[in-house]
């Protein structure tokens, strides 16, 4: 029983637990990964996985997104935006998402995550083929452009402080697994270059990808 353990027990139970999902060849739990997308506000984070998780549902693969402004609304409802807050806010969204890849799922991850520092946290909670840091990458100024929840707007009306980017620094990942530049490429190409890259790193077949598209389209 998971409660009757002591600390190193219930590691120990974790790990057994996780790697008998992970073993489950040809199910879902052999998919489980942290997909960790990087990126300003407005660059696509959850517009990627969105498009993302139709098509990993469509291959009947298990997935479920972790959107950073939705987490704020429950889990993180505590935090604010100081850099303290944010470190904080990153690390719970991190073990969350390993929980869910320990139970075998694909946890899509949307967090601005400026700092480098707690992206390279969020890593070292999981195994190295069962983590990808996506950068979405578009310039600020598309971002601003873009502006889909009005945040560039009300910061620079002076209604919002902290906003990355603007008054609060943004560390651009020096060697991501996956570099999306959402300016030039389209949502589906970005989403297509993810899936690439868990057919690279064994996590899903590589087959059947008109199938796939066909479906996405309907
Ligand atoms: P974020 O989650 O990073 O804050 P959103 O996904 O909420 O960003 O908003 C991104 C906006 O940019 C959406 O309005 C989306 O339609 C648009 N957009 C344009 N091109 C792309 C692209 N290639 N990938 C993702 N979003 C794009």
């Amino acid at each position: 029983m998971v409660g009757a353990v002591d600390g190193n027990g219930y590691e120990r139970f974790r790990a057994f637990e996780a790697e008998a999902n992970a073993s489950l060849a040809g199910t879902a739990g052999a998919s489980a990964a942290c997909l960790w997308m990087t990126g300003f506000s407005g660059s696509g984070k959850s517009t990627i996985s969105g498009a993302l998780s139709r098509r990993l549902h469509a291959q009947g693969l298990l997935c479920y997104s972790l959107d950073g402004d939705l987490l704020r609304r429950g889990l993180n409802r505590d935090l604010g935006f100081t850099d303290a807050d944010r470190s904080e806010n990153l690390r719970r969204t991190a073990e969350v998402a390993r929980l869910m890849v320990d139970a075998g799922l694909i946890a899509i991850v949307s967090l601005i995550s400026p700092f480098r520092i707690d992206r390279a946290f969020a890593r070292s909670r999981f195994a190295p083929r069962r983590f990808c840091e996506v950068f979405v990458d578009a310039p600020l100024a598309v971002c601003e452009r873009r502006d889909p929840k009005g945040l560039y707007a009300k910061a620079r009306r002076g209604e919002l402080t902290g906003m990355t980017g603007l008054d609060s620094p943004y560390e651009p990942p020096d060697k991501p697994d996956l570099h999306l530049r959402t300016d030039t490429d389209d949502v589906d190409a970005c989403a297509e270059q993810i899936l690439s890259w868990l057919a690279g790193a064994g996590r899903i077949s590589g087959q059947g990808n008109a199938q796939r598209r066909s479906a996405c389209a309907r």
